[in-house]
């Protein structure tokens, strides 16, 4: 088959690959018919994240139809169209049973690579490097999923495939941040990062009840997104002095309820701060680049809560004692999506969330390489690049 390969810092090439197969009897197999890219790709693309190896197909956001089922499968079956969130969950240990599915104890192959790095093993991710499981990803014509009857989510004729593969990740994650935030009926929520997870952390605030979403990025074409498909305020931070001092601001001079973080590490900045960060990561002194979760911290209320979906290796400068003195409640998770999904599914259905309008762009399979340039860089207002095998 054809798939979307890792070949070295910055050099992606579609390939000839071998055919997934059945390996364990609850598996299935999955024909891919839509899969999009993720800015926590950038991190193994760019060389930040170790773990990868030559020729491995990357990819964790995908929907498809089934085209095979191990026999230990009993609710999937042949032809069924699905969509699986990106985070592989076997259903059985505590932490499935708790809804915790990104911690899933059973679905990491290679713990021995994990362990060093987090002191604790994740669920193993699709496309995702070897240090989170290495299994093999959804840009390609074939996928193999784990524990199916866990992870294959039947999608109804009522959804397009653009609305059902964001519930992959993109829509799950951000609903799971704005879950996570305590939002009360009147607050205000602040979301830095106009991606898909932020778009959709800041779409889902609204559902849980926030009267203000106030949404923090540069891109003048995702800034727009916020208003127009959210109904979001909007702060370019590159036109103002201190982003939490606008946010003050805006918000009576107590700041917002709740912070999500939909940045991460690839956060980019303004000033001293940003240079310094910029520089110890040129150096790979460090991986992280912190502007946006300072931020989020600074701007916070007193007591009020920050979450962080954004994904972080190790970063100093950690202003702790903010976080401490301000009584914040800090959050912080992968994406539970299994937990989500039901949930979802009645949103969109019911059109009070629909994220499609995620997908700015679309190629066919041979042209993933392009694709991904174009997502990494911005270009022509991309948000997320769609790939259809
Ligand atoms: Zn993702
Ligand atoms: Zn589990």
């Amino acid at each position: 088959m054809r798939a979307l390969c890792w070949n070295g810092v910055n050099d992606l090439r579609v390939e000839t690959v071998k055919d997934p197969e059945i390996v364990n009897p609850h598996d299935c197999i999955l024909r891919v018919t839509m899969s999009t890219t993720c800015g926590s790709d950038l991190h193994f693309i760019d060389g930040y994240l170790p773990g990868m190896k030559e020729g491995d197909v990357i990819g964790h956001e995908f929907m498809g139809v089934v085209e095979d089922v191990g026999r230990e499968v009993s609710k999937v079956k042949k032809g069924d169209r699905v969509v699986v969130p990106s985070f592989v969950t076997c259903g059985q240990c505590w932490y499935c049973k708790h809804d915790l599915h990104s911690l899933c104890d059973n679905t990491h192959p290679k713990p021995e690579l994990q362990e060093p790095l987090l002191g604790c093993t994740t669920a193993g991710i699709y496309g995702y490097t070897h240090v989170f499981g290495g299994y093999a990803g959804s840009h390609a014509e074939y996928i193999r999923v784990p524990f199916a009857d866990q992870n294959c989510f039947q999608v109804s004729e009522a959804l397009t495939d653009e609305q059902a593969l964001f519930l992959s990740d993109a829509a799950p994650t951000g609903y799971m941040g704005a879950d996570l935030s305590n939002i009360r009926p009147g607050d205000t929520v602040a979301v830095w990062g106009c991606g898909g997870v932020g778009l959709m952390a800041q779409q889902s605030a609204f559902l849980m009840g926030a009267e203000r979403v106030i949404a923090i990025d540069r891109f003048p074409e995702r800034l727009q997104m916020a208003r127009q498909h959210v109904g979001a305020e909007t702060i370019d931070y590159t036109a103002v002095a201190s982003v939490p001092e606008m946010l003050r601001e805006m918000t009576g001079g107590r700041g917002p309820d709740a912070c999500i973080d939909a940045v991460g590490m690839e956060a980019h900045g303004t000033g001293l701060q940003y240079a310094y960060d910029r520089a110890k990561q040129f150096m790979y002194m460090h991986s992280d680049r912190g502007q946006a979760l300072r931020e989020a911290i600074q701007a916070c209320r007193k007591g009020g809560t920050l979450t962080v979906l954004g994904v972080y290796g190790i970063m100093d400068k950690f202003p702790l004692g903010m976080i401490m003195n301000k009584g914040l409640t800090v959050r912080a998770s992968q994406q539970n999506g299994q937990a989500y999904m039901k949930r979802l599914f009645a949103h969109v259905e019911k059109g009070e969330l629909d994220p499609s309008f995620l997908a700015t762009h679309r190629f066919p399979l041979e042209e993933a390489p392009r694709g991904y340039a174009m997502f990494k860089h911005k270009q022509d207002g991309c948000v997320r690049a769609v790939f259809v095998p």
